[in-house]
């Protein structure tokens, strides 16, 4: 039998190309939109009064680790190497497939709370499965990756990998739920960063990504003291160590990027590589954050459509949707949805006033219907 919710008397944020705003109603069949309008009436299985209320896509989280949803609080004041080494890598290592489970669940609970239908994390060494299977119960849309660390100093016995037991295990994880539960929960490759990882690896996984037809997720660049090191071992800046490995382009996205020099820059833009903000994670870590405007202003990032917001930009908010403004983040979660870094290609848009709509919802699960 099909579903049918009518949204009634609220005001719609179409994210259309207009950036239209309007009152009015929206019907909902089987997880799609298929009539916005004034006076909509359908025999509803389910009815929401959004009066005083915004109905707006959902928002998109571009970087998060459910895996450390149980860790908030832990691992305060310290940079980054150190908050790593001292305090999040051996509670990783402790994981269970039990706290693991807990884990994923409350931080998709408090996603959907606040209205974020879809996310692209990063998980630990270890039982990643475990992640994929509550994002298929709960109805949640993910693209999961599990974290890959085949070399570094300090690294708990439980998170050092073998080379190749990392790239299998990531490969049977794929292949096992990538495009599952009709395309709701999908997987990436997700190399922590250049100091976790071997040059092997990375090239390695810069040619299955490739050839599997899937994301790489990883971080870069977002403190000095891990810029330097990477500097360090291979000569060259981060982004310009990974370009030159294959880890750049329209199917990779790199967290954070605060510390880019112009060069990088225009790497990035040249490659079409995505960068996820994450304004509320440097603040926490005391990284700074980077300036869009001058990063655009100083290279060739306009070129990723960063001041075009009608283009798909290039340039998302992770770790950021309680912490930005209402208008930045509903631009940037429906922009980073239709540039499809999480779900590829939900590129649809609704469609006020024509009657009919085509955007899809991340489910029943997810509507978004926190009014606090
Ligand atoms: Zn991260």
């Amino acid at each position: 039998m099909s579903e049918t919710i009518l949204i009634k008397g609220g005001t719609i944020v179409t994210m259309d190309d207009r950036n239209s705003i309007v009152r009015g109603d929206v019907l909902i069949r089987d997880g799609r939109m298929t009539e916005i309008g004034n006076n909509v009436d359908a025999i509803e299985s389910e009815k929401i009064d959004a009066t005083g209320c915004a109905v707006l896509p959902g928002f998109v989280q571009t970087h998060i680790h459910l895996c450390q949803t149980l860790f908030r609080g832990a691992a305060d004041d310290l940079a980054l190497i150190d908050w790593l080494k001292q305090r999040v890598w051996p509670m990783e290592a402790a994981h269970t497939r039990e706290s693991i489970r807990a884990s994923a669940r409350l931080g998709i609970a408090e996603l959907i709370r606040g209205g974020t239908t879809c996310a692209l994390t990063m998980e630990t060494v270890k039982h990643t499965e475990e992640v994929l299977r509550v994002v298929d119960e709960t109805g949640f849309r993910a693209t999961v990756g599990k974290c890959m660390m085949d070399k570094g100093e300090e690294v708990p016995a439980g998170l050092l990998e073998k080379t190749r037991d990392s790239i299998s295990e990531s490969l049977a994880l794929i292949e096992q739920w990538h495009g599952s539960a009709d395309g709701r929960v999908r997987c990436c490759f997700a190399p922590r960063f250049a100091i976790s990882c071997t040059k092997e690896l990375l090239i390695e996984v810069a040619e299955l990504a490739r050839s599997h037809r899937v994301m790489i997720h990883t971080h870069a660049s977002e403190n000095r003291k891990e810029c330097e090191l990477v500097e360090a071992e291979t000569g060259r800046r981060n982004v310009a160590y990974l370009d030159s490995l294959g880890i750049s382009g329209a199917h990779v996205l790199l967290a954070h990027c605060v510390h880019l020099d112009t060069e990088e820059m225009e790497t990035l833009a040249r490659t079409k590589t995505n960068v996820a903000h994450c304004p509320s994670s440097n603040l926490k870590l005391g990284f700074g954050a980077h300036s869009r405007d001058a990063g655009a202003a100083d290279s060739g990032f306009t070129g990723c459509g960063w001041r075009r917001v009608q283009q798909p930009p290039r340039y998302v908010y992770g770790n950021a949707h309680r912490s930005i403004a209402a208008e930045t983040c509903s631009w940037a979660g429906s922009a980073a949805g239709h540039a499809g870094f999480a779900h590829g290609d939900d590129r649809r848009r609704a469609q006020p006033g024509t009657g009919k709509g085509d955007r899809q919802f991340g489910g029943r699960q997810a509507r978004g219907r926190d009014r606090g």
